[in-house]
């Protein structure tokens, strides 16, 4: 109602901070550093870097903004865009990782955290920025970590430089406490009570319950909008589908009128035109069910919730020591988090969160608090970007909450045997180069292999590829045909192959949508692998590295390809099943690879990732000769024999169980 009625001049001055705003213009003045603390809403993200513009920190230089998730940073420069009756990309602008939505004219920036840790590497001051907020300082996330450190130092040498430090009510006497005992702010908060109601017994199937619940509401409850927080894409797609489902039933089944209900999720991958629904009213009066992931817990707020369900899960990425790699886990959120997110219902007026867990859960099996990315995820671009600033000693860096050495060991294992660092932990020529590429290191190996091999244009187009969500379009109703769609891509000894295969096609056509279309691809995916692309191939012209092609010899690209995942070599073990190599880990191609049930099944196989579901599947799958592995693996960058520090060292630490493997037992 609110939003429709008033302009948006009028709903600035809405805000909580609003009537702060000049005592805290006066604290940004007085202190170099200064921690802000307000409740999700109260117009932290949107407004502070509007006052600071209005009290003249953009002359002669820009504010910054920084956002732990890319959804958020795209959607609040557009919002602050219009609040500023400016273009986006104008005076406010936006920048993600192969997107720059900023220009000359550009004062006020939002981007992602990992974008400024990326321009330090360039400017290790910083100077283009008079102000930088880092928001949502409170999420942890690696990369805002990695910058708490940095950006101390530039605060030392620049005293013409102020940090902001946003948060939710968590952490902030910390953050105080790691500047120097910095002024915390508070912007007083406008909240309402939030009844809670917990699950009487463990709830065995939280999308059931919760499609459930949310039609209970509807059916029974006073208007209001309904918030569901589930932990990804495909269980947010589960519940809409099942929602729309038992609309669809209700309506033919009875003869009252049936209160309109509009489903909308939410989560990072969603295009961005769906995900500025959730922001809209709904049509005609209906009630919004908006299904999301923890990216509803603080970043984005929507107004008009009254009820949150809330499963009391969320997906975490976790550094698994057994496997070797990152890969996303469900796992029971924080009672912070469950707080936060039931705190959205209370926003309006009181609301009520129905919990699908029990209250003994909550009080004995959740964690406090969530546990910092830095402890639990793989340091490999972290290390190589330290090194590149010249810490040497990964151990002596300012960290808020050091990484546990095991995962820095780990990591700088991984990045030895990419041949990125040398047996005293130093960059080699290749890790040197690998930092220029905001790609995993598995990546920029394959595409510097590429450079060796001379088939550079052909790696390109697969990492590329790589760096976009799949491109195949599989709705549910046309599986079958989309199906087959595929397989006419595929390259029967390798997944990255096929990638490269459909882009070759789709260029081949003139880059064309309506190929796309009638292909079962996603043409927003392939223009924004394109883009990303000529990004990376800007990169290689800056390196002066030439773009050699194999033209259709593909043989020695999957060299390149091998070269690129030692540690995610599999062997053959039975039909379709496969073991890692390295630690007997067992991991199944899945069906929708190109290897899959062509009566074709290498001995020797790489993947891009191992992906937990019911199983654990490799996703993105290549044959290779075993050996490749041999002569590409790390004594191919001439590691003596004699120095293996670093392995011993490995091999002790594997000896000692370590914490971090307890506590995820
Ligand atoms: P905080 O950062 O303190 O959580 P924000 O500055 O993000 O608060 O939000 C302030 C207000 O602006 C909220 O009430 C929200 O409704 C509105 N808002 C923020 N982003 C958008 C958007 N993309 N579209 C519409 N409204 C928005
Ligand atoms: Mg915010």
């Amino acid at each position: 109602e609110f939003a429709k009625s008033k302009s948006l001049a009028q709903q600035r001055q809405y805000l909580p901070i609003f009537s702060v705003r000049d005592e805290l213009l006066q604290v940004v003045r007085e202190n170099q550093v200064v921690v802000v603390v307000g409740e999700t809403g109260s117009g932290k993200t949107t407004q502070l870097t509007q006052y600071l513009h209005e009290d003249g920190y953009t002359v002669g230089g820009i504010v910054g903004c920084t956002q732990p998730r890319r959804v958020a940073a795209m959607s609040v420069a557009k919002r602050v865009s219009e609040e500023m009756e400016t273009e986006l990309g104008d005076k406010v602008g936006y920048a993600i990782r192969f997107e720059d939505v900023t220009g000359p004219n550009t004062i006020i920036k939002y981007m992602t955290d990992g974008v400024l840790l990326r321009e330090t590497l360039k400017d290790a001051d910083l100077d283009k920025y008079r102000v930088i907020i880092m928001d949502e300082a409170h999420e942890r996330s690696l990369n805002t970590d990695v910058l708490f450190g940095i950006l101390k130092k530039v605060v030392a040498r620049r005293r013409d430089f102020k940090l902001i430090v946003t948060s939710a009510t968590l952490n902030a006497q910390k953050f105080s406490n790691f500047f120097g005992s910095v002024p915390i702010f508070h912007i007083p908060g406008r909240t309402f009570p939030v009844n809670i109601m917990y699950s009487k017994t463990p709830c065995e199937d939280y999308v059931e319950a919760a499609v459930k619940q949310a039609m209970a509401i509807h059916i029974t409850s006073p208007p209001g909008d309904i918030l569901i927080f589930m932990t990804g894409q495909e269980e947010i797609e589960a519940t809409c589908y099942a929602l729309a489902e038992r609309m669809e039933h209700l309506i033919s089944s009875t003869s009252k009128n049936v209160p309109k209900l509009s489903i909308l999720p939410i989560y990072s991958q969603l295009p961005a035109d769906l995900q500025a629904k959730i922001f809209q009213k709904a049509e005609d009066g209906a009630r919004k069910c908006i299904v999301a992931t923890n990216i509803a817990e603080t970043s984005l707020t929507v107004d008009g919730i009254f009820y949150v369900i809330d499963t009391g899960y969320g997906k975490m990425k976790v550094y698994n020591p057994r496997m070797g790699m990152d890969a996303l886990q469900v796992f029971p959120v924080s009672r912070a988090a469950a707080d936060q997110r039931a705190g959205r219902a209370g926003r309006t007026g009181p609301g009520t969160c129905y919990r699908l867990f029990t209250e003994s859960a909550y009080q004995n099996e959740m964690l406090p608090n969530p546990v910092p990315e830095i402890q639990r995820t793989n340091l490999g671009n972290v290390v190589l970007l330290l090194k590149s600033l010249k810490v040497e000693n990964l151990l002596d860096f300012d960290f808020m909450d050091p990484p546990p050495q095991e995962n820095i060991l780990n990591s700088m294992y991984q990045l030895w045997v990419l041949g990125a660092l040398n047996n005293v932990g130093a960059l080699t020529e290749i890790g040197w180069k690998m930092v220029e590429f905001p790609l995993d290191p598995t990546l920029a190996k394959m595409l510097l292999m590429g450079e060796k091999l001379e088939c550079i244009n052909e790696v390109l187009t697969i990492v590329s590829m790589l760096s976009v969500p799949s491109v195949f379009f599989r709705p549910k109703d046309r599986a079958e045909e989309s199906d087959a769609a595929r397989e006419k891509f595929f390259v029967p000894e390798s997944d990255h192959l096929t990638l490269l295969n459909v882009y070759l096609q789709w260029k081949n056509n003139n880059y064309r949508g309506d190929w796309c279309n009638d292909h079962f691809l996603h043409v927003k995916g392939l223009r924004k692998a394109r883009e990303v692309r000529s990004q990376l191939l800007d990169i290689l012209k800056t390196l002066k590295i030439p773009l050699t092609t194999c033209g259709l010899d593909w043989e020695v690209v999957r060299k390149a390809i091998c070269s690129a995942y030692f540690h995610n070599a599999a062997r053959l073990k039975g039909v379709g099943e496969y073991v890692n190599c390295r630690n007997g880990m067992p991991c199944h191609l899945h069906p929708s690879s190109a290897l899959y049930g062509l009566g074709y099944t290498p001995d020797h196989v790489v993947y891009h990732e191992l992906i937990l579901t019911t199983k654990e599947y490799m996703q993105c799958v290549t044959a290779v000769e075993p050996q490749w592995l041999a002569e590409l693996g790390p004594m191919f960058f001439s590691v003596k024999d004699s120095d293996t520090s670093l392995i011993e060292h490995r091999k002790r630490q594997k000896e000692e169980k370590t914490a971090m493997e307890e506590e995820m037992e």
